[in-house]
């Protein structure tokens, strides 16, 4: 059994970047957990003020983590548009990285266009400086707005394609304006074609920052 810690920007990036894994880590005994960093509050698109989309958000994220059977999910209510390293946030991760001593974190990975996305690993990388867990979990950065061009992983998830569609689409604030689940589906049916050979129709793809440092790919 790993215990295995999602870090997600916003509310909907774990399910996008990440749910077909997650949702295999799930079936195969593995305890999930996310921490969503930001309540996504600017993703209002003008149809809500942004403690409405905040806690809009937050239900969906429940919702999701429910669909992928996640056990745990934390809001950690960061400044959305405005995520920064800062000392208290990189406290609340360390601990959390001490006490529950995670085998695998995935967070987006640093080429992302969001700089909140950009900002996680960052975070990460300082929070497990000063955690110190030994030894280290391995760290897996997957991607959302802006596709991968080194993979280290790639992982079938061929059987968790519906399940990982139906947790982006209980984003429904955020599915209205934009089409994630076609966009996830043709992404991952490219990583599956193209990557995850041979093997499954459908794939998500990390790139392994384990070691602080990337990897040559
Ligand atoms: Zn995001």
């Amino acid at each position: 059994m790993h215990r295995v810690l999602v870090i997600s920007p916003h509310p909907d990036d774990e399910s996008i970047g990440c749910g077909g894994t997650v949702r295999k880590h799930v079936l195969d005994g593995d305890s999930v957990r996310v921490a969503i960093l930001t309540s996504g509050e600017k993703g209002g698109h003008g149809n809500a003020g942004e403690s409405e989309t905040a806690a809009r958000r937050e239900v969906e994220a429940r919702v999701a983590a429910e669909i992928l059977g996640v056990e745990h999910v934390e809001f950690y209510r960061q400044k959305d548009g405005g995520l920064r390293a800062n000392k208290r946030l990189i406290e609340i991760i360390a601990e959390q990285i001490n006490t529950w001593k995670p085998h695998i974190i995935y967070v987006p990975h640093p080429a992302e266009q969001h700089p909140d996305h950009r900002a996680a690993l960052r975070l990460l990388q300082r929070a497990l400086g000063v955690a110190k867990h030994s030894p280290p979990p391995r760290v897996l950065a997957y991607e959302i707005w802006t596709p991968l061009q080194r993979l280290d992983e790639i992982v079938d998830i061929t059987p968790y394609l519906d399940t990982k569609l139906q947790a982006i689409a209980a984003y429904n604030s955020q599915c209205s304006v934009m089409d994630f689940v076609a966009a996830a589906q043709g992404l991952a049916r490219y990583r599956g074609e193209m990557h995850s050979w041979p093997g499954g129709k459908y794939a998500e793809v990390f790139a392994d920052f384990s070691d602080g440092r990337p990897r040559r790919g």
